[in-house]
């Protein structure tokens, strides 16, 4: 085919699978974890020995990835974490990382750990702030990593990823981009010079609450991505045939899935915003957002579905709001179909800085009109 077609249509075809053997459009669960050799013992297809290290299950699945982020080759996991554990364990102790200091709680509680283990130093930055980034990578001689997550979770800071890609090539450094939030139908990081891209697949990709799963992408075959390969192949944090089989038919719709999210969530920051009963909205497609111009640049066709916003009232005040929510459902996770609302103090420790009047609220795909009634029912103080 010569003339390039859009994400919509690379998702909706799964990147015009047919298979070759029966002329089905879906791929088959293949559930078999080891494959024959033939009688000179050679696999009988070349690449398939265990499925540990290698699944014909999986492959379909990260094809339509790789090709929605612009990527070469993109490996999926059995989880958003245990895709960024792979990256690490591939750092040698003495290596240096820089991460944003406010980023999915998830995310930052494993890599300090890890790498206070692994004696690899970490510089922090602040994610809102160019002059913070710059000089948490030059701070060092050396630096292996830097880590960008943008929209922040659940800060909402932006980051500019071309600034983030030339701070750390001039450092030496690859730049990793966790695109969990806005998926590549708003930001392609690879496009604007980051090396890998990460996605916990469990949030909008899959997008139905059904499936944990994690994936990778990589722009080209550096040699750091060839031991991220190795990593997956020989520690073995792979994907179940079946999670891949349904993340494969998630993706499918993935593209009207994201249109109509953020279609919903550019509308309920605006109602939220001038809500009497609100102090703030977190949310990059408001032009009050500080990071709103960078946003701009770097996110086409919205926003996302992910914003925070600030109760007018105390914790007991926040905790009473969403617990007056009929529609909304109160659980912790973001990207699914059904709208989402947590009160991330409750989670993360007092340390994050998260506000105690902060609840995060992942939209989903609803009637728009309903979830506004009940958000706004839910703001107003009983008498
Ligand atoms: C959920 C999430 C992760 C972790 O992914 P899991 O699939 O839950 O392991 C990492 N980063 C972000 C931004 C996330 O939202």
């Amino acid at each position: 085919m010569t003339r390039p077609v859009a994400p919509a249509t690379i998702a909706a075809k799964a990147d015009h699978y047919v298979d070759a053997q029966s002329g089905a459009i879906v791929p088959p669960l293949n559930t078999s974890t080891t494959f024959a050799r033939d009688t000179g013992n050679q696999p009988m297809n070349a690449g398939h020995v265990y499925a540990r290290d290698n699944n014909p299950s999986f492959v379909q699945a990260e094809r339509v990835l790789a090709r929605l982020e612009n990527g070469e080759q993109a490996l999926l996991f059995a989880s958003g974490m245990a895709a960024i554990a792979a990256v690490f364990y591939t750092l040698e102790s003495g290596a240096r990382v820089v991460l944003p200091q406010s980023m999915y709680w998830g995310v930052f509680s494993w890599t300090r750990q890890y790498c206070a283990r692994a004696s690899i130093a970490i510089s922090y930055y602040a994610p809102d702030d160019a002059v913070s980034l710059r000089a948490a990578i030059q701070a060092e001689e050396r630096t292996d990593f830097v880590w960008v997550e943008t929209p922040s979770n659940p800060m909402m800071h932006i980051t500019d990823i071309r600034l983030a890609a030339e701070l750390a090539h001039a450092a030496g450094a690859l730049l990793i981009v966790d695109n969990t939030v806005p998926t590549p139908l708003l930001t392609r990081p690879l496009e604007l010079g980051a090396d890998i891209v990460m996605h916990s697949a469990t949030k909008s990709l899959n997008g139905h609450s059904d499936v944990i799963a994690g994936a990778l992408v990589s722009r080209d075959s550096h040699p750091h991505w060839q031991r991220i390969v190795t990593e997956r192949h020989d520690a073995g944090a792979v994907i179940s045939p079946f999670d891949a089989s349904m993340l494969l038919r998630g993706m499918r719709t993935v593209v009207l899935r994201v249109e109509r999210a953020c279609q919903n969530a550019a509308r309920i920051a605006r109602f939220l915003h001038q809500h009497e009963r609100v102090e703030g909205v977190l949310y990059p497609g408001l032009e009050s957002h500080p990071g709103h111009d960078i946003a701009r640049q770097q996110m086409c066709g919205g926003y996302g579905s992910l914003m925070s916003f600030l109760v007018k009232g105390d914790r007991a005040e926040t905790l009473a709001v969403i617990g007056r929510l009929q529609l909304l459902v109160r659980a912790t996770s973001l990207g699914g179909v059904e709208t989402l609302i947590e009160h991330r103090h409750s989670i993360e420790p007092p340390e994050t800085g998260v506000p105690e009047n902060l609840l995060r609220l992942a939209v989903g795909i609803e009637e728009v009109d309903d979830l506004i009634h009940d958000l706004d029912q839910a703001l107003r103080p009983t008498a």
